[in-house]
């Protein structure tokens, strides 16, 4: 299957931007509201002048949830990954995924630093620790 790319509008906007290896965000030019997810509208007031702008990408894990897949082949133990809500520090929530982290070490409330991650028009925004000094 192959993803469905944007032909146009606020998502290949996204994809666009995240090329440059960080979060951008957009951020509504009438009542200074950042937004995720890409729209072409403010949900908080209705203005159409919303420009972007790249965000610090430091978020806080506001919750997480562990799945559990199938085992690979040869091991018996399941495959775990955690799926986390991050609130990023200029106000949005993003569901995303800490891949290089074990789901054991994620705790609400860590500080997170945003990557980009995946190939030209399909990249994903992912997050590590940000190791921050009193995080
Ligand atoms: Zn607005």
């Amino acid at each position: 299957m192959t993803a469905q790319l944007p032909a146009s509008g606020p998502d290949l906007e996204f994809q666009t931007h995240v090329e440059d290896g960080r979060l951008w965000l957009q951020t509504c030019e009438d009542c200074d509201t950042a937004i995720f997810m890409p729209r072409i509208i403010c949900p908080h007031c209705g203005s159409l002048r919303l420009a972007w702008h790249p965000a610090s990408g430091l978020g806080t894990v506001y919750s997480r949830t562990v799945l559990y897949g199938r085992p690979k082949p040869g091991d018996t133990r399941p495959t775990r990954h955690a799926l986390v809500l991050v609130d990023l520090d200029e106000g949005p929530r993003m569901m995303s995924r800490l891949p290089d982290t074990d789901p054991d070490d994620i705790a609400i409330g860590l500080r997170v630093k945003a990557r980009v991650e995946g190939e030209a028009g399909a990249h994903v925004i992912v997050f590590d620790p940000a190791g921050e000094a009193n995080a």
